[in-house]
């Protein structure tokens, strides 16, 4: 387990999010990556290995935006690749996640018969699957976050954005740490309180 970071405010989030991963470090990880609402759109920016090679990645290609989530993984399900690296996509809500869904299997069974596409083997994917859905009943993110915590068994640090919020920021939490902070300009969440 690893963590996560998010900030919704009025500074660059990239800065912010990089700098809280960096807080992370010690805890051990072997892929990072970021995601960011640049404009409408969340695009999301991960790397494996250490941070220096998202870092190096953003500074080639930059990041824009002052909404973003950012994660530094230690895989429980699929391996150590780009592809597994969080964040994780359902259409346009993207989230990161500490923790390990127990019952991801019967999830992500149900989920394919429904027409979701999986591009990972990692058991998060689910959770965005599952976030999607209801978003698509007409559920707002804060409301869909709630149902899809819900269906899932085992431990979680989340946090979501989506493109239809584009300045809301879900975190949830269940056997995972998951500190908040705020001031009048920003919010932040994180796997501690250094980050
Ligand atoms: N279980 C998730 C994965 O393997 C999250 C691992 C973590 O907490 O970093 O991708």
């Amino acid at each position: 387990m690893c963590g996560i970071v998010g900030y919704v405010g009025t500074q660059e989030a990239v800065p912010i999010l990089v700098g809280g991963l960096a807080k992370l470090e010690y805890r051990g990880y072997d892929s990072s990556g970021v995601a960011v609402m640049q404009g409408e759109k969340i695009v999301i920016r991960r790397s494996v290995g250490k941070l220096v090679n998202l870092q190096q990645s953003l500074k080639e290609k930059e990041l824009k935006g002052t909404v973003g989530i950012g994660h530094t993984r230690w895989a429980t399900h699929g391996k150590p690749s780009e592809q597994n690296a969080h964040p994780h996509r359902s259409k346009g809500c993207v989230l990161v996640h500490n923790g390990i869904i127990e019952n991801y299997q019967p999830l992500k069974h149900e989920l394919e018969k429904a027409g979701y596409e999986f591009h990972s083997e990692t058991d998060t994917e689910v959770v965005a699957h599952l976030i999607d859905k209801y978003l698509n009943k007409g559920q707002g993110l804060m409301e869909a976050v709630r149902s899809a915590t819900k269906e899932v068994r085992g431990s979680y640090a989340l946090a979501v954005i989506s493109e239809r919020e584009p300045g809301t920021l879900i975190a949830a939490r269940s056997g995972c740490p998951l500190v908040v902070g705020r001031t009048k300009q920003a919010s932040y969440v994180a796997s501690d309180v250094m980050a």
